[in-house]
């Protein structure tokens, strides 16, 4: 059994970044600049930002932080996210630019993706990215996705054929990744399941490779997996935790205890696909660089 370092391999795209990108610079380049907009303070996402700055040191871009207050009493607006969309699609020196999920309730998230222009949206949630990237066309792809991909192909794991059960179809990771998965060139036979799948045990028991994205910690017991199944886990729950300083931890779908000694590979939490959610977010940054 193999246990998947995320974190290494998440280090590795990110010097390769680095080195692309000094070597751009030493020829008198710009270097690649990644704006995040930051509506209130989620701690999740004030932890996630922090990582993708840090991300963007670490691979030697320019960052920008846009923070928005939102409280009950003094709600941000809609006008004033959509105003600072449009003031990075027209900033010529940000080549992509991410606005945190989830945005306040009173905020229709899905107009401020499509308010992103999609040569900038290096998270690759606009519709046009993911319209292009069904049908096979360059385009931004889902970093979580992406980078479940890459971690297949840099521990080279056989696609092509191979049964892919994926548990959670949403927009941001089940989905894209079912799509990814099913790709000419990547060639697996994918199986999309969610709440309303019949037989889920039986169905993940026929996977060769079997991808846990629902949210639900420890859902994955071992009587789920066949012998020799390749284990990706997408989870990252906050459990409460009294002896952790922070009070909880992150814990994955899958009974990584009792489900790790059936797998020819797993990914743990943390450590696993979560490093490799930023360095893609990086990489897809770069791209967009790379293009202007
Ligand atoms: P989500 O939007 O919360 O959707 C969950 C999906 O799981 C839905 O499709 C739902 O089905 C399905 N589901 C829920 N309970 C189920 C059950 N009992 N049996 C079968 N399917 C079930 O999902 P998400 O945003 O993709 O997040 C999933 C997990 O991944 C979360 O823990 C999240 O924190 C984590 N995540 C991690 C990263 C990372 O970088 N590591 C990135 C993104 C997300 P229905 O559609 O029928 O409701």
């Amino acid at each position: 059994m193999t246990v998947i370092d995320g974190k290494q391999t998440a280090a590795d795209i990110k010097a390769e970044i680095a080195a692309t990108v000094a070597a751009a610079v030493a020829a008198g380049r710009r270097a690649p600049h990644l704006a995040a907009i930051l509506v209130g303070h989620d701690g999740g996402s004030e932890t996630y930002v922090a990582n993708k700055i840090k991300a963007c040191e670490a691979c030697g871009f320019r960052s920008s932080l846009i923070r928005f207050e939102s409280t009950d009493t003094e709600p941000l607006s809609e006008g004033t996210l959509l105003d600072a969309i449009r003031t990075l699609n027209a900033d010529p020196d940000v080549d992509g630019f991410i606005v945190q999920l989830p945005l306040p309730s009173h905020i229709d998230e899905q107009k401020i993706i499509e308010a992103i222009d999609p040569a900038k949206d290096v998270d690759g949630f606009h519709p046009v990215n993911v319209g292009r990237h069904a049908i096979g066309l360059p385009s931004f792809r889902p970093a979580t996705p992406a980078g479940i991909v890459e971690l297949l192909k840099r521990y080279n794991i056989p696609t092509a054929g191979r049964h892919a059960v994926i548990i959670g179809r949403s927009n941001i990771v089940g989905k894209p990744l079912a799509t990814m998965l099913a790709q000419k060139g990547v060639d697996a036979t994918v199986t999309l399941c969610h709440s309303r799948t019949r037989n889920l045990a039986e169905i993940c028991r026929r996977a060769d490779i079997l991808v846990a994205a629902l949210g639900r910690p420890a859902f994955v017991t071992a009587d789920m997996v066949a012998d020799g199944a390749v284990v990706i886990d997408v989870g990252t729950t906050r459990v409460a935790d009294a002896s952790r300083k922070s009070g909880f931890r992150l814990s994955g779908d899958v009974d990584y205890n009792a489900v790790a000694p059936k797998c020819s590979f797993i990914t743990p939490v943390p450590g696993g696909v979560g490093p490799m959610t930023i360095a893609m977010l990086m990489a897809n940054t770069l791209q967009a660089w790379n293009k202007r």
